[in-house]
Formats: structure tokens, sequence, C-alpha cells
């Protein structure tokens, strides 16, 4: 495809500030154009206006329905379609209409969704409204209008409103710093928080992958014997793109593109069958919207090249799994990155005082950052060797972190000709940016002008942890900007309160390997919290700190914030459910009638040759016989304890019944697994009922 091809296919899906500025009148774009920006209320008439030129450029384009496109808590995204069509009179003809009522405002029926005990059975149509600043886009024949999901008292039922609200405190507090700052900053209206997801995924066939019922039903193999090749040769990463899977990544591109989605990089991964696709970074609202898509997108696509597309944090055990590297940073709306060290002393103040900042709010929150990445899948990967611990640290790099020193105890630095840093005077020295300096295994590395947040769960909305670094970081700024605004010596009250600040929180800086066991030991030292799977993790979810601290910058109200612990917690409870009952079902109906039927093949090959010669040496078979039986009454052991645990009550409260799930039900199935995993390796390939591991792995040629 020419170049010229792909600027025009770029967007031609999505209702754009370009299209409205052909298609609206000029005072209807202005009215938009100040309700994105000041924040206006828009006039019906002008959503009047709007849907109608939504609806003819629509039409244009194919598109017979419109959805509300919305965000609920399951994580994904949720559209009810409705046509355009209205009755022209009595002539049994229809016209094609779309009202601004429409447009604004909608009542999906949508009391399936979960609300976390929100919305009484009274009211239990949640309402859906426009957020005018993400635009609509045409999919599937359905223009769709990005909209948030809140209950008839205004509480969020989504994952969008908590974001947007979080999106406009991160802006009023550091607009506040920046004025601080004067030299331009008294310019600033607005502060974007920037959002740049990398996004793994596994690729198998679908002819393969339909053979698994636990991969149909759960996203991730339960069961599976070590594959004799796996990873390690390393030979997948960067390496060459097979052609089936290069046409799979240029068609999803193609779709991405047409919705305006900046699909930028992509490649193997680890693993093999791993690949990773990049966007370039946007503000967060569109970066979130733009992800969820391109993980259905991603879905659909592979099913149309007779594949599947797996975003399961754990698809295969003792390969890696997937992840989601969150680079998220702060930008002005005059084009300034408030992470990019500059390059005069003011500049660099302003700079340290966001890093400080940063690492203040990472120390003292760091238990909700480690909750926002609390999601089932993701308890097998963090701290497993493969992605960062579930212990939350700072990576700087050995630059920054000498200047971090420096400033704390007034040491000179010793870079560049030996000098004492002296903050609004110095100019830093300058912080490279390249690729050697990456440390992979850091939940949060700095990377010259922003930070990847490293533990997101590949299938994971990157909504929560946006949430939670925009509203921890406005509140650092806030209380920043309450100290900074008194002051009478600004350079003096800038200069301790950096100094302070680094000097109590630095404890959170950590440069070295987070996968050796010495940082865990190190960790505990330090006093920073390791809470290492869903169940503990959530469990401090609703510690009076962060209630308060989501309250303060109405980003959740205390019922909003129990309700999605709630929510998290259920489902939890409901995925480790799932994937037990599949297990039993698996057992019971595959697996050992098939051990079952080989044992018997082994035993009547035994007597068949003791038949023609009495003391054959049959110990081979016999051996074999045994270990098959033995491990065959072991599983079934742990499937009838399975079920029994099952059954058994959770608890009295969502607190207990997940942690009966994670350490009672999660057990047993782990030592059910390791059975199954040994009977596979010896149980004959056509008697074993599952496509193996490397049948799986390596399915696209
Ligand atoms: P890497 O070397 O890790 O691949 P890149 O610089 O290529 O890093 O960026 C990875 C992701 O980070 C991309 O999605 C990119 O758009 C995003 N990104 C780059 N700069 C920023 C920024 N200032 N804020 C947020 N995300 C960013
Ligand atoms: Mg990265």
């Amino acid at each position: 495809m020419s170049e010229m091809k792909v600027t025009e296919l770029f967007g031609s899906m999505v209702f754009n500030e370009d299209v409205m500025k052909q298609r609206l009148s000029g005072q209807c774009y202005k009215e938009w154009k100040k309700c994105v920006t000041d924040g206006t209320p828009l006039e019906l008439s002008t959503a009047h206006e709007i849907a109608n030129a939504m609806k003819d450029w629509a039409l244009e384009k194919g598109a017979t329905h419109y959805t509300h496109w919305f965000q609920p808590m399951t994580g994904v995204t949720a559209e009810k379609h409705d046509s355009f069509i209205t009755p022209d009179g009595d002539t049994g003809r229809v016209l094609m209409q779309f009202s601004g009522k429409e447009l604004v405002r909608g009542e999906p029926d949508a009391s399936s969704f979960p609300s976390g005990g929100l919305r009484a059975t009274f009211e239990a149509r949640g309402y859906t409204a426009w957020d005018p600043k993400a635009f609509a886009f045409i999919k599937d024949g359905s223009l769709c209008i990005p909209t948030i999901f809140c209950s008839y008292s205004g509480q969020a039922l989504d994952k969008k409103t908590p974001l947007l609200r979080s999106m406009d405190e991160i802006s009023r507090q550091a607009v506040r710093i920046m004025k601080l700052f004067g030299n331009g900053g008294s310019n600033v209206k607005r502060v974007i928080s920037q959002v740049g997801p990398e996004q793994e995924y596994f690729l198998i066939d679908k002819s393969v992958c339909e053979r698994r019922e636990d991969l149909l039903l759960t996203g991730r193999t339960l069961f599976g014997a070590k594959s004799p090749k796996s990873q390690e040769l390393e030979d997948h990463y960067f390496g060459t793109i097979k052609p089936r899977v290069a046409e799979y990544m240029k068609d999803l591109e193609h779709e991405l593109w047409k919705l305006g989605i900046l699909a930028k990089t992509k490649h193997n991964e680890v693993a093999p069958a791993q690949h990773e696709l990049a966007p370039i970074y946007t503000d967060a609202n569109t970066a979130c919207d733009h992800n969820q898509l391109t993980m259905e997108i991603m879905k659909n696509v592979a099913a149309k090249h007779g594949m599947v597309c797996l975003l399961h944090e754990k698809p295969f055990a003792g390969v890696n799994g997937s992840g989601k590297h969150d680079n998220w940073s702060l930008s002005t709306d005059t084009g300034l990155n408030l992470f990019k060290p500059g390059s005069t002393p003011s500049q660099n103040a302003r700079f340290l005082l966001f890093l400080a900042a940063f690492l203040k709010g990472v120390d003292e929150y760091q238990e909700l950052l480690r909750c926002t990445v609390a999601v089932p899948g993701n308890d097998h990967r963090l701290g497993a060797q493969e992605a960062p611990p579930a212990i939350i640290s700072v990576f700087l790099g050995d630059e920054l972190t000498a200047v971090v020193d420096s400033i704390v105890n007034g040491t000179e630095y010793v870079e560049q000709g030996k000098r004492f840093l002296s903050i609004g005077v110095d100019s830093l020295p300058s912080i490279p940016q390249d690729n050697t300096d990456r440390n992979r295994t850091s939940p949060l590395a700095f990377t010259g002008n922003k930070f990847e947040f490293r533990m997101l769960g590949s299938s994971q909305s990157i909504t929560g942890p946006n949430i939670a670094l925009n509203t921890i970081m406005a509140e650092e700024l806030e209380q920043f900007a309450d100290i900074l605004e008194k002051a009478e010596d600004f350079s003096a009250a800038l200069h301790d309160l950096i100094r302070n600040t680094f000097r109590e929180h630095k404890r959170i800086i950590f440069n070295g390997n987070g996968y050796e066991q010495a940082w865990v030991e190190e960790a505990e030292r330090r006093g920073l919290s390791n809470l290492t799977c869903t169940s503990d993790a959530l469990k401090v979810y609703l510690q009076p700190k962060h209630i308060e601290l989501f309250r303060k910058h109405g980003v959740f109200t205390e019922e909003e914030l129990t309700a999605r612990n709630e929510i998290h917690l259920e489902n939890y409870c409901q995925v480790v459910g799932i994937e037990a009952r599949t297990m039993v079902d698996m057992v019971r109906r595959d697996i050992f009638p098939a051990v079952s039927g080989y044992s018997a093949q082994v035993a009547g090959t035994i007597a068949g040759k003791r038949a023609v010669i009495a003391d054959l040496d049959c110990s081979a078979e016999e051996k074999l016989l045994r270990r098959l039986s033995s491990l065959s009454a072991e599983m079934m052991k742990q499937c009838e304890a399975l079920e029994a645990a099952l059954a058994a009550p959770y608890g009295d409260n969502a607190y207990e019944a997940a942690h009966y799930c994670r350490y009672t039900i999660f057990e047993i199935m782990g030592s059910l697994r390791s059975a199954v995993d040994e009977l596979e390796t010896i149980t004959a390939g056509d008697w074993w009922p599952y496509p193996s591991y490397a049948e799986l792995l390596f399915s696209v040629k």
C-alpha cells in the first residue's frame, strides 16, 4: 500500500475534528470545540446538528445503525445497536434519523452489568451519556458513540467516568504548579496525561485451539506438559515474522488505522507464537478507548485469518506470559512534556519537582498501584521471573539516581566536573534516553521522558492504572502547590521541598534486578509492600487512605470504590470457579477415559505378549502400567478434592471467598495439574485427547 493510501485510510471511519470542521456550521463547530476545551455544556440544538451530520456521514460510509459504546465494569466494551430507521408517516417507507437527544443520552437496559451493588433494582436502568471529547467511529456497520455509563443518581458504573474525572483533576493541580514557574507556565490552561500502551498477545491456529476446551472456556491452558522446545533458544524475540502472521499484522494495522488508532510498532515477543503491538501515545482517554478497540479487533482479525488471538496473561505454563506496558507522561496544552529533563535550570527545577511528586506518590500509594493490576491472570506472571515482582519500585537509571543522591546528601555530583547541584541554578547532567539503559525487571521505569508501568496484564483495561497514576499525581501536586504558593522565598522552598521529598521517599527507587530473591528480601527491609496475589491485593484496596484519596479528588465516592472492590473480588472468584470446573470436566470426560483406555491397551499388550511367550520380558510395559495407574489414582483423588472444594462454603463475605479460591481451590488445581501433566508425558500421543504444547505453540507456520 502506497504512502498516499495509508494517509487516506487513516481515520477514514472516524468522525474526527477534520470531518466536523467540514460538515458542521462554523458556529456549531466552535461550540463543540469550546465544550471540549473549556468543558462548557452543549445546547441541545448544537447536539442535534452534530447528530445529523454524524448520521449523514455514517450513512455515506454504509452504516445503518448507531450504538452508544461504553466500558462497563466487565473490562470489555458494551454496545447495543439501534437502526436509524423511522417510519415515514403512513407511506410504508422509512427515513433515516438520528436526533441530538439520541446522541447525547441513552438508556440501555443494562441491569445485567456488574454494579457491585450500586444500582438498586428499582433504578436498574443506568444511562449512557456522550463523551464529546472522544470521536465517534464506524465499526461493523454501526456508528459507535463513545459514552460514559452512570446510574440515575450519577454514580459511575463504568471505567471511563472516573478516568475523565482523574484527568480533570491532574490537570487542575498541574496547572497550579505550572503557574508558579512563570516563564510561559502561566499560559498553560490544561495538562493532559498521555498514554501509550504496548500490547502483547499470542496467535494460535484456530483448528488446534478449538480442540482445547480450556482455551475456549478460560483463555488459558489449564493442563499441558512442557514442550520439548519452547523459548530456550531465544530465537523468537524480534525474529523474522512468519508470512501468515505478517499477513495478519498487516490486516490488523489497516483495521486499526481506519479507526484512527496509531498502530506503530509490531514485532515477535519472547515466547513462541507471542507478538506485540505498540501504538503512538495519545491522551489517556483516547488511549484507553483505542486499547479496548485494539484488543477487540485483534481477536476479530485473527478469526478471519483462521487463528485465535489469546490476550490472557498466561496462556501457557513454562513460557512467558503477556503483559501490557503502560507508558505514561504529562504534557501541557502548549506542548511541553513535564517529565522531560530540560535544558535550562528552571526547566530542570520543574522536572525535579514533578519527579519528586511522582516518587512520593508511588511510595505512599504503592499498594493502590498494586491493586490496579490485580486481575486473576496476572497472578501467574507477577514475580514469576518473566514480569516484574509484585513489589512496586521505581527505576530511575544511574544518572538520575546520582542526581537524586546528590540532592539528598548535599554532596557533589560526580559527573560533569564535580560540582554540587543547586536546584533552579544548575542544569542537570544529560540523562540518556537510549535502550541500553533499560531495566526490564522494573515495575515502573523512567525511560527518559515518561514512566513505563510494566505490571499490567495483557487482557485488562488500562483505565484503572491510569486513573490511579493521575489521581496520585494530582494529590502530590496539590500538596506541593499548597506549600509553594504560600512560600515567601520560592527558590528556597522549592529546594527544600524537592530535597526533603527525595530524602523521605528514596526507598522506592530500585535500579537492580527485580527478578532476584535478594530484592524481595531487600524490599522487605525497606518496608515495601509485597502482595503476591489478587486476593491479597484486594484486601488492601479499601484502605481509608485510598478511599480518602479518591474522595478528595472527586474520582470515586466511597460507595463507588467499595462497589468496584466487590466486583473485582467477585470476578476473581468467578474466574477461579470457571477454571476449576473446566478442569474437572476435562478430567472426567476426556482425560480419565483416555488414560484408562490406554492403560487397558497396555494391559492387553502385556497379556497378549505373555500368551505367546509366558516368560517374555514385559518390564517396560509393566512399569508404564503401574505409573499410569498410580498417577491416574492421584489425578482422580485431586479431581474429587477439587469437586468437594467447589461444593463447600466459600466463606461469609467476598474477601473470605476470594481467599478461599486462592488458597484452597487454586492450590488443588495445581496438584491436579501436576498429575495430569505427568500423565500426558507417558500416554501415547494418539490417546491424549488434546493438542500438545508443541502443537499449540508452533501451530502457526
Ligand atoms: P520502547 O523503547 O520501550 O519501545 P518507545 O519510545 O518506542 O519505547 O515507546 C513505547 C511506547 O511509549 C509507545 O507506545 C510510545 O508511543 C509511548 N511513548 C513515547 N513517548 C511517550 C510519552 N511522552 N508519554 C507517553 N507515552 C509515550
Ligand atoms: Mg516497553
